[in-house]
């Protein structure tokens, strides 16, 4: 007779995250790594790390770490949550924030992990479409519904949107929470940080993946109103009090400590990007205006499919989504700027 067990279990789409590889030879620019080391700092904390402190449980309220984010960003420690990267933060307030029985909302472009989520946990959403300038209207948000989600900047367009769009959708979804999903925010745009005095219903997630470069150590976290993180924690001390490993939350204080370093790396992306963009566009490339650590690109005369399966062929590698509206787009991540030298000099020679 034939078992029916697989009838039981979950089948599911993942999210793919972009390609990761062995190889010291790749030029990789396709998963929004920083091409910069974390603080030397951090280093420090690494190889001073006391080994017989493991044998003990890590501080389930990653105390040192919040003290230092509080202070950072200017807000109590109960306005903090620590997560094992913001996809875990993220996860999570998917679970606690969205548990009506109405759709949440996010745009048609976005990151491409938040419907992975509503399906994961049964979350009902709709996609809204950016503007035909990929841009986000918060008047489009302003319609019936369980919450809403979004990155600012949002990725992977790298538009960045100001503190009056922020609250424009606040003032609009006063009876739902909204998320708003810095992971960008370090690289040119305006945090909302100043915005959770006045709106409780306010989430802020963000990374140290991307501007703290430690995307290796997973360290994320969501700032709000201490109801909100409450709520937060109630739901991960149903299932996992230990997120973060006690190594981890002392190089991530030691990055949070060293302003000097980390502002210097963004300035010095910003500064390549900036150099980017001027190089695009000479080649003839259309380039989407970005307070990030990518760019979004496409070419009049160019498949973006064939560029990115050439210069993959030439070990570089960037990111290609085969997704309505952005599928002859090339996602490219700011590496150094003799990284990025090489990928202009391999389109230099295509174009020809
Ligand atoms: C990279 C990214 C994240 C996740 O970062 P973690 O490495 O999990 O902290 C979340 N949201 C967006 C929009 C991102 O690009």
């Amino acid at each position: 007779m034939k078992s029916n067990w697989r009838d039981k279990i979950r089948k599911i789409d993942p999210y793919v995250p972009g390609e990761q590889s062995k190889d010291p030879d790749i030029i990789k620019l396709n998963a929004n790594e920083n091409p910069y080391p974390p603080s030397p700092d951090v280093e420090a904390v690494l190889h001073q790390f006391p080994v017989h402190a493991l044998r003990r449980y890590p501080d389930a309220n990653s105390g040192n770490l919040r003290h230092a984010l509080a202070q950072h960003f200017g807000v109590q420690e109960n306005q903090i949550f620590m997560g094992n990267g913001s996809d875990d933060v993220l996860a999570l307030c998917f679970q606690t924030f969205f548990c009506s029985e109405q759709p949440i909302l996010f745009p048609d472009i976005t990151y491409s992990f938040y419907p992975v989520w509503c399906d994961l946990f049964h979350i009902p959403y709709v996609r809204i479409p950016l503007t035909e300038e990929y841009r986000i209207n918060p008047k489009d948000y302003q319609r019936i519904n369980g919450g809403i989600i979004l990155p600012n900047p949002n990725a992977p367009t790298g538009i960045g949107e100001g503190l009056e769009f922020v609250e424009a959708l606040l003032r609009g979804n006063p009876d739902s929470v909204v998320i708003i999903d810095e992971a960008y925010i370090d690289f040119g745009g305006v945090s909302c940080v100043p915005l959770l005095d006045r709106y409780e219903n306010l989430v802020i997630v963000q990374t140290m993946s991307k501007s703290r470069s430690l995307a290796g150590l997973r360290v994320g976290y969501a700032i709000a109103s201490p109801e909100l993180i409450s709520a937060l924690e109630a739901v991960k001390n149903s299932y996992n009090s230990y997120t973060m490993d006690m190594v981890t939350l002392d190089a991530a204080t030691a990055s949070v400590q060293d302003d000097a370093y980390f502002r210097k790396t963004c300035q010095q992306v910003i500064q390549t990007r900036e150099r980017s963009v001027e190089r695009f566009q000479s080649l003839g490339f259309t380039v989407m205006p970005s307070l990030t650590n990518f760019l979004l690109v496409t070419h009049p005369k160019r498949s973006a499919k064939e560029l990115f399966e050439n210069l993959k062929a030439q070990k570089i590698f960037v990111r290609y989504f085969n997704q309505p509206r952005i599928d002859n787009h090339l996602r490219v991540t700011i590496g150094t700027d003799d990284e990025m030298d090489k990928l202009f000099c391999a389109l230099e020679v295509l174009f020809k």
